[in-house]
């Protein structure tokens, strides 16, 4: 499932340049994540490395997007697809 950061985020900006797929960006109060652009780094990384970064833990699994390994391995490969097709 994708990740969503909670409340708690300080906009430390530490997340922002670690991930992959661009899927992190600064929202209204603090940062959020994109769910369509969040493959939880698979197709990457064998670990999240947004949450490997984050200094208070407030990125957490998003119960609303829910996905199974095969679906993010779907979705990093469309995202590439995009990527490489402009
Ligand atoms: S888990 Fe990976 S793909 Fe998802 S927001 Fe964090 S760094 Fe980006
Ligand atoms: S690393 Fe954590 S606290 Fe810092 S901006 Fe990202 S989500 Fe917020």
């Amino acid at each position: 499932m994708a990740l969503v950061i909670t409340e708690q985020c300080i906009n430390c900006d530490m997340c922002l340049a670690e991930c992959p797929n661009q899927a992190i960006f600064e929202g209204e109060k603090f940062y959020e994540i994109d769910s369509a652009r969040c493959t939880e780094c698979v197709g990457f990384y064998d670990r999240q490395t947004c949450v490997d970064v984050c200094p208070i833990e407030c990125i957490v699994p998003d119960p609303q997007h829910q996905e199974s390994k095969e679906q993010l391995l779907h979705k990093f490969h469309c995202l590439n697809l995009l990527s490489t097709t402009g």
